[in-house]
């Protein structure tokens, strides 16, 4: 069994997964593991709601892959400034590229660019202290539209409508924590463009929506006519029909009013975001051949993701993913994840992702070109060569502790787990000091 070694770049659940699997199916392999971020798990950390810990908890599963040492975590490293392509073929055998996908789908309507039109990954990017974003976000919106039926509207929606105070028992950072208090809000109007039966979210996530404190579930008896819901339509599943269950015992109940209103609203096509001075002022709708105009001055667009297009890696630009075939794409350059298939499905569908890639690439081990320099001592001088501030696994460690350490100082009316470090230099500063 020849020697292998594979670069991964992309230290979430996919490249980690990707990670795993192989050095579970070829056993004289190593792997390196890039990230552009000094910290693991991207989406888990940077993507997943921060008051959803039961999918954060899947961090624990990956901390172990990446602690067991079949592994080594490289952050702070960007593919194609700090190692290019011809960097790989000198280093590896192979490069798998799980680099996700962090940008918005366009909407293209009149408006979108308005002052108060969001992209909502920009948003998440935001509440989930990305160190790239801004810290401070423009909170200073009553009525706000979120567009989309997918978790992500959901997830959007549900921070927006929240109290701050029920976000602090979280990891939140700080600043997120002071931008979601000073936040207005009275009004969150979630726009579907299909039916109530045709709703992306699933059933946990559009539950709790109903278990937010303090705010109102506002749904429209005319986007639920007699026989809304066909029980045995083709297509059907469980979920459809627990989700079926859930908005009509909405539907059905006398709520509560409250502090904050959450509407759902169905059958709205969007048409155009409207503007004075450059600013958003509502946004109209096409609800069946009829025009719907409501006034608003945020606009946050989570119709799906997109993922980004690397430096001299074969992209299809409709799609927004790699060009590849079962996670192959040229001589060596394989891919998985998001990045391969596209934005869709939960985090768990990544691993059979993961196994269809490495299948490919360990059927292909006989092919690979021997790299000219396969010492990892070799990698580490060319990044320490241009002066990149590469953190690693024993850096991460003192981060993560660094995090649960300013969780367990805080005092305030909660206790908290963690608190996230948000500063990209601090982060680096903080993995890379020698005595801590
Ligand atoms: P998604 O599930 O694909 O939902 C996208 C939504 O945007 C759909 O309702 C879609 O409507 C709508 N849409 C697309 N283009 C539109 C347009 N031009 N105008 C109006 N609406 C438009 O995507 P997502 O919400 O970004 O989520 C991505 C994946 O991550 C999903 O698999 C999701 O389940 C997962 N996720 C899971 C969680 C969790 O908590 N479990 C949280 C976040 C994300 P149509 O259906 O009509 O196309």
């Amino acid at each position: 069994m020849k020697p292998l070694r594979v670069a991964i770049f992309g230290a979430g659940p996919a490249g980690i997964y990707a990670g795993n699997i192989l050095a579970s199916s070829y056993e004289n392999v190593t792997i390196d593991l890039f990230d552009s971020l000094p910290a693991p798990y991207g989406l888990i950390r940077y993507g997943v709601a921060p008051d959803h810990p039961r999918i954060k908890g899947i961090v624990n599963s990956l901390h172990e892959m990446l602690d067991s040492g079949k592994i080594r975590f490289f952050g702070n490293v960007e593919f194609g400034k700090d190692l290019k392509l011809d960097d790989i073929r000198r280093h590896y055998h192979a490069v798998i590229f799980a680099t996700g996908a962090i940008k918005d789908a366009k909407l293209q309507i009149p408006g979108v660019d308005l002052e108060g039109s969001f992209g909502a990954a920009d948003f998440v990017s935001w509440y989930d202290g990305h160190p790239d974003v801004s810290r401070t976000w423009p909170l200073t919106a009553e009525k706000v539209a979120v567009l989309g039926n997918g978790n992500v509207a959901l997830d959007v929606a549900r921070v927006l409508a929240k109290q701050a105070d029920d976000m602090l028992t979280t990891d939140i950072p700080e600043n997120v924590y002071e931008g979601l208090k000073q936040s207005p809000v009275t009004d969150v109007h979630v726009f579907g463009r299909r039916g109530p039966a045709d709703i992306k979210f699933t059933p946990i996530e559009l539950r709790e929506l109903g278990e937010v404190e303090d705010v109102e579930i506002v749904l429209y008896p005319e986007d639920f006519p007699e026989g809304w819901f066909d029980e045995d339509a083709d297509g059907v599943t469980n979920q459809h029909r627990v989700m079926a269950r859930v908005l009509q015992s909405w539907l059905d109940r006398d709520s509560e009013p409250a502090k904050r209103r959450l509407h759902l609203h169905f059958w709205h096509q969007p048409k155009e975001i409207l503007g004075e001075a450059g600013k958003v002022v509502g946004m109209s709708f096409d609800r069946k051949g009829e025009t719907r105009e409501y006034p608003l001055q945020a606009i946050y667009r989570a119709i799906g993701y997109w993922g980004s297009e690397l430096p001299e890696v074969p992209y299809d630009e409709t799609k927004g993913v790699i060009k590849n075939i079962g996670g192959r794409v040229v001589d060596g350059i394989y891919a998985t994840g998001w990045i391969k298939r596209g934005p869709v499905g939960l985090i768990g569908h990544t691993k059979s992702d993961a196994m269809e890639t490495i299948e490919n690439l360990v059927a292909d081990v006989d092919t690979l070109a021997d790299p000219a320099e396969p010492e990892l001592q070799q990698v580490l001088s060319l990044l320490q060569s241009r002066n990149v501030a590469y953190t690693d696994w024993a850096g991460w460690l003192k981060l993560n502790s660094h995090e649960l350490e300013l969780g367990e100082k805080f005092v305030g009316p909660v206790s908290r787990e963690r608190v996230k470090v948000v500063d990209r230099q601090e982060q680096v500063e903080i993995a890379r000091a020698e005595n801590i």
